[in-house]
């Protein structure tokens, strides 16, 4: 789950990272107060979506740049007025942009260096790591492709946590000294802290900057949560965004499915994670191209089933479906008769391809052929590869 960096910044203030005063806006009247109250000169506006290089964005209707600085009150809501309603393309959101429905009005810092600073979860090292680089406001997987000796790696111990020595490290590798290393020790040290409580997967600061005034501030947020952890950080599940979502995705999960959007047009309605992964495989091998992945796991009952029919014929590209089921725990009649209910409750009129197999296979097939219903059955996992990929061509 991500949040905004409006969000972010509130995070940030609960556990004592350093970043500007900022408020959130919704009009440009809205904007206007937020940046009277905050007060100027010096004020800058941000575009709130769910992606990055907000700053170096086009706007659909051509206006340039989802991160303005502004001197006045009235500029900022100016501008604020041009980007509410707008949608902001970047090279984060893909060509078809997002809508930007929420402003940030924060103070404008003078900046003197911007760094890279992040906490994330290392799968390599199975432990947390810092990623820090003086190469800050670009885009970090640039820096570490062409000047990787620019990149800073520092290893958290699982369970004895961030050490003031490792803060000491890191400052010292990104050239701060003095009361800026102090200060940027602290920073980090709050920023771990929020990481760990909050269960983060990644905290990014992109910049971390220094000031002209000798500060060092979070000017940038991006979060990731770990989903799996969500039911113990209420406060974190309030700020979810479902309109930052795919529809199809936020629908899935609450149906308990695991669902992802991919670009084909055969839809896949699998059980267990690892069969869906073949099975998008074997289709692919075949020369057909998955529409998505969709695990409704290993006991689902039949409200799940129909539910995954409908999300998958939301998606407008899908052709053909393919069921595969291995009733290991689950009964393959359970599963048929949920397929029949839910092809019935959809109307159903694209080619269904079921492949069963397993717990009570013969009683499950037999129901699909007293179905009526237009259902190839196939006997294999190719089979039911070449059965559908020949279906949508
Ligand atoms: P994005 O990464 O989505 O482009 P950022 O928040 O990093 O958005 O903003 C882009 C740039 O705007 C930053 O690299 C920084 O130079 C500038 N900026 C952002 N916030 C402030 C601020 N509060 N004061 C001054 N400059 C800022
Ligand atoms: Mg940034």
């Amino acid at each position: 789950m991500n949040i905004h960096e409006y969000q972010a910044k509130q995070l940030f203030e609960k556990f004592g990272v350093a970043t500007p005063k900022g408020i959130v806006a919704s009009t440009a009247e809205e904007a206007g107060k937020a940046a009277r109250e905050i007060g100027g000169p010096g004020l800058v506006v941000k575009a709130q979506i769910h992606a990055g290089g907000r700053g170096k964005g086009t706007f659909k209707n051509g206006f340039k740049g989802g991160v303005h600085v502004v001197d006045t009150p009235e500029q900022a809501q100016e501008i604020a007025g041009k980007m509410l309603g707008q949608t902001l393309v970047t090279h984060q959101t893909g060509p078809e942009g997002k809508l930007v429905s929420k402003v940030l009005i924060a103070k404008s810092v003078d900046i003197s260096k911007e760094y890279y600073f992040a906490i994330l979860f290392d799968r390599g090292s199975s432990g947390h790591a810092i990623i820090a680089s003086t190469e800050g406001g670009m885009n970090i997987e640039e820096v570490a492709e062409k000047t990787p000796e620019k990149i800073i790696k520092e290893f958290i111990h699982p369970t004895l946590g961030l050490q003031a020595y490792q803060c000491r490290k890191v400052a010292a590798a990104l050239g701060l000294r003095g009361a800026l290393a102090g200060q940027a020790g602290k920073l980090f040290t709050a920023l771990w802290n929020l990481y760990l409580k909050s269960d983060c997967s990644l905290v990014e600061i992109n910049p971390l900057a220094i000031t002209t005034d000798n500060q060092v501030v979070a000017l940038d947020a991006k979060f990731n949560f770990d989903d799996n952890a969500l039911y113990r950080q209420k406060d974190v599940t309030e700020m979810r965004d479902k309109t930052e979502e795919d529809p199809r995705e936020v629908a899935a999960s609450e149906f308990g499915l695991n669902y992802i959007g991919l670009d084909g047009n055969i839809a896949c309605l699998v059980n267990g994670a690892g069969l869906a992964m073949s099975t998008m495989d074997i289709i692919k091998f075949h020369g057909g191209e998955p529409a998505n992945f969709l695990d409704v796991g290993g006991g689902a009952t039949k409200e799940q089933v129909t539910a995954a029919f409908k999300i998958i014929l939301g998606d407008p590209n899908v052709k053909g479906i393919l069921v595969n089921i291995f009733g290991g725990i689950m009964d393959c009649n359970i599963i048929a008769t949920g397929i029949i209910a839910a092809a019935q409750e959809t109307s159903l009129n694209i080619p269904l391809v079921v492949r069963l197999e397993g717990n009570n296979v013969e009683a499950g097939k037999a129901t699909l052929a007293a179905s009526g219903l237009k259902i190839t059955s196939a006997d294999d996992l190719t089979d039911a590869a070449k059965k559908i990929v020949a279906a949508v061509a």
